[in-house]
């Protein structure tokens, strides 16, 4: 897929909505209710190669540039948060492609553009997830190859993925990135995590006990790993940061078709000025969210330093924009808002970890200060 200009995005997002909308939509309370992956919806994103989108053609996949995944990812997530994050974490493994040799990214990068393969990423442990450079999980080298050990808390497709990208400790100041399956001996799994939301995906510890790795499962340099997480990272901000999008594009829908059809003192309550008050501040927080994150995703594309801190604010803005646009959404619906009946309910227990993960709306703060002061003013 070549989206080189603004029609063909627009027709992509249309054809992302309308997807969204008779494959996704169906099944989005009932993967929350039953907490249990979006099979349905996944296996029907398969269908348009969705799983593929930013992995080469020659591997199976489309191609898609960073404004076509954030597209995909916030017209999914407008009514299924946890299907658009089970579809966009097969695009974690993207870091083969950038690091990876040309034997792993044929071993792998197929499996995940024909469905074969999920994929998930442990970052975090059980000691802390902001501190990624106090991570203690090990890998010490054993002969040619590698052990690891360790326990990676949090970890979305925990047990549902094939593949886990983990980072662990190489040496005493050092990481490198390495490709885990599923079925090495030695991994397991925790039990699955009963989430406040995001209830359709599934998260759990990732357990590994001398898992022996041959030396081909390390991804490029043993010491790099940082450096290589860092790069990564940035990528899934915007991705994360669409999510957040999505989740608040979604409730603003809802409440707009909510308070045209709900009617208090004889007339629809979208006629009242406080009600059309608190919808344009919904509406404000979505429209600036989108444009910083355009403003990050075209700098990413075009390779700008500038792209890490427009990436961090983006993070900021769209998930504090869920936060609050789903809160004022379950508040325009009145006590119906409240009941697991109206979607608003689930968008807004699925919006709150978006200020959580991928970097703490904290530790982005942090991040942007740091670029803030490094730029000369
Ligand atoms: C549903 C879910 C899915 C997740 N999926 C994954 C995954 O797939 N892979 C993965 O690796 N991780 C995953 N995570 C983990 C997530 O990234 C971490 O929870 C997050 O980074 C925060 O780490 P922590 O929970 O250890 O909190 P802590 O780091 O302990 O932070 C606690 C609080 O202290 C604040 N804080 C910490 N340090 C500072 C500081 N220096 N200055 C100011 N405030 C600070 C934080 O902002 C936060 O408010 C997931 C988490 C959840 C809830």
């Amino acid at each position: 897929m070549n989206l080189s200009d603004s029609q063909a995005y627009a027709a992509f997002r249309d054809t992302m909505r309308r997807f969204a909308s008779d494959k996704v939509a169906p099944y989005a309370a009932a993967v929350d209710r039953e907490k249990r992956p979006p099979i349905e919806a996944f296996e029907a994103s398969l269908a348009l190669g969705l799983p593929g989108l930013p992995y080469p053609e020659s591997l199976g996949g489309q191609d898609g540039d960073m404004l076509s995944q954030c597209i995909m990812i916030e017209e999914l997530s407008r009514v299924c948060a946890s299907t658009a994050l089970t579809v966009s974490s097969c695009w974690i493994l993207m870091a083969v492609m950038d690091y990876g040799t040309e034997a792993q990214q044929r071993e792998i990068v197929p499996q995940i553009t024909r469905g074969e393969a999920r994929c998930a990423w442990g970052l975090t442990e059980p000691k802390g997830g902001s501190d990624l450079m106090g991570a203690t999980t090990r890998a010490v080298r054993d002969g040619s190859g590698w052990v690891l050990d360790g326990t990676k808390r949090f970890i979305t497709n925990g047990g549902w993925a094939e593949w886990y990208l983990i980072f662990a400790r190489t040496t005493e100041k050092r990481f490198g990135l390495f490709l885990v399956h599923k079925n090495d001996p030695g991994v397991s799994f925790g039990a699955p995590e009963r989430k406040m939301g995001m209830r359709g995906s599934p998260t759990s510890d990732v357990i590994l006990d001398a898992v022996k790795l041959p030396a081909d499962r390390l991804l490029g340099d043993p010491e790099r790993g940082a450096e290589y997480i860092t790069q990564a990272l940035l990528r899934s901000r915007l991705h994360i940061a669409s999510h957040a999008l999505g989740i608040a594009a979604g409730a603003l829908e809802e409440t707009l078709r909510y308070t045209g059809e709900r009617e208090q003192f004889g007339k629809p309550i979208a006629r009242f000025q406080m009600v059309r008050s608190m919808v344009a501040d919904m509406a404000i927080r979505v429209e600036s969210a989108r444009a910083t994150l355009h403003r990050a995703v075209s700098l990413y594309q075009a390779g700008d330093p500038q792209a890490k801190m427009l990436a961090s604010i983006a993070k900021v803005l769209c998930s504090d924009a869920a936060m609050a646009v789903t809160t004022d959404a379950v508040q325009l619906h009145g006590g119906y808002g409240y009941l697991e009946d109206y979607a608003v309910e689930r968008m807004m227990r699925d919006a709150k970890v978006t200020q959580i993960w991928e970097g703490t709306n904290q530790i982005q703060r942090l991040m942007i200060a740091k670029d803030v002061y490094d730029v000369p003013a």
